[in-house]
């Protein structure tokens, strides 16, 4: 989601990959649970890594790599001395704070456009980390918000949903014209 300037230290073979732009039909799908940790998905997990940290971005969900699977990455450390990196499988949000808080969100699927949104200031979230391990963490601040903005591409929400109809249409415009151009190879 937003920009952030941390660089993902590794001697991995990760790579990155192409991150759709909305409107994408696979952004508005409902992603799957994920039975098991394979092999597979720890190496969808590292190229995850690799894609939100070379956008640069802080969070970014599988479904925004046409993988419709319950699977988000994040860090919003945004310290390139010390990344946090976060990858959590079927999280689900299990307590949210009545206090709410805005912040100015952006997502890599929609590049350039940013707008504020109104959230719980802090959630609490449970999740399996890539040992197959039950995890669960209070979270708040930008964290707690970037975490509910991945959460919500697996439901296939997207921040923009959170805007009244016209400024999303713009929107939505903006990003049709970007991916004609790009088709274009402009
Ligand atoms: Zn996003």
């Amino acid at each position: 989601m937003l920009k952030a300037g941390a660089r993902w230290l590794t001697c991995g073979a990760m790579t990155t990959r192409p991150i759709l732009i909305h409107p994408d039909p696979r952004l508005r799908a409902i992603a799957k649970p994920l039975p098991d940790i394979s092999d597979e998905i720890r190496r969808l997990a590292d190229d995850m890594l690799e894609t939100m940290y070379d956008a640069p971005g802080i969070g970014l969900a599988g479904p925004q790599v046409g993988q419709l699977q319950r699977i988000i990455v994040l860090d919003c450390a945004k310290d390139p001395d010390a990344p946090q990196p976060l990858v959590m499988v079927n999280p689900q949000i299990v307590w949210s704070s009545d206090d709410r808080s805005v912040y100015e969100e952006g997502c890599l699927s929609i590049p350039d456009q940013y707008a504020e949104v109104e959230r719980p200031a802090s959630v609490k979230v449970r999740w399996l980390d890539l040992n197959g391990n039950e995890q669960d963490r209070e979270m708040e601040g930008l964290w707690a918000t970037c975490v509910q903005h991945e959460i919500d591409h697996l439901d296939g929400k997207l921040f923009i949903d959170y805007l009244g109809p016209m400024k999303r249409q713009l929107i939505t415009r903006k990003m049709e014209k970007l991916k004609r151009e790009r088709a274009r190879g402009e």
